[in-house]
């Protein structure tokens, strides 16, 4: 998504895009949606000299969920990270417990296709399932290819 889409979008819902909010979702396309958290986001902003207090950064990354521009994730306790919603480009993420690295699963199965019977289910219970993540936490394939190296030279 560009920037100019994302003016268009936020014009047609009436929303006036602020040089913050245009400042914010920028360094997400800047950064090509890496999964930062808010503190990241103000660090990179400070790292640019573009002067915005770390609150206005926490605030607006909440307001630009709500809006649906961001997703919000969380793949550890208590820090939240963030990512474009981009609607074309649905994904899992599958994060390394040895390097913490964290891997978006795009050419596998949509997880659409995965869940389909879980959420009909949930449907047919009375759950309206609006959204979900897919979330997988294991080991890389870089990192099992070290461990499996280190395994073979230690015999
Ligand atoms: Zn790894
Ligand atoms: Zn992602």
């Amino acid at each position: 998504m560009h920037v100019d889409a994302l003016k268009k979008e936020l014009r047609d819902r009436r929303w006036r895009m602020t040089p913050q909010r245009e400042q914010i979702l920028k360094v997400f396309i800047e950064t090509n949606s890496e999964h930062l958290g808010a503190e990241e986001v103000y660090r990179y902003l400070l790292n640019k000299r573009i002067n915005v207090s770390k609150a206005t950064v926490y605030r607006t990354v909440d307001l630009l969920v709500e809006l649906g521009f961001l997703r919000r994730l969380q793949f550890d306790e208590g820090v939240y990270r963030y990512e474009l919603v981009d609607k074309q480009n649905k994904h899992s993420h599958f994060i390394c417990n040895s390097c913490g690295k964290i891997y978006e699963l795009k050419n596998e199965l949509s997880p659409e296709f995965v869940m389909k019977e879980y959420i009909d289910l949930l449907n047919g219970n009375g759950y309206i399932v609006e959204e979900f993540d897919i979330k997988f936490r294991g080991i890389c394939p870089k990192c099992s290819e070290k461990q499996l190296k280190k395994h073979r030279k230690s015999k």
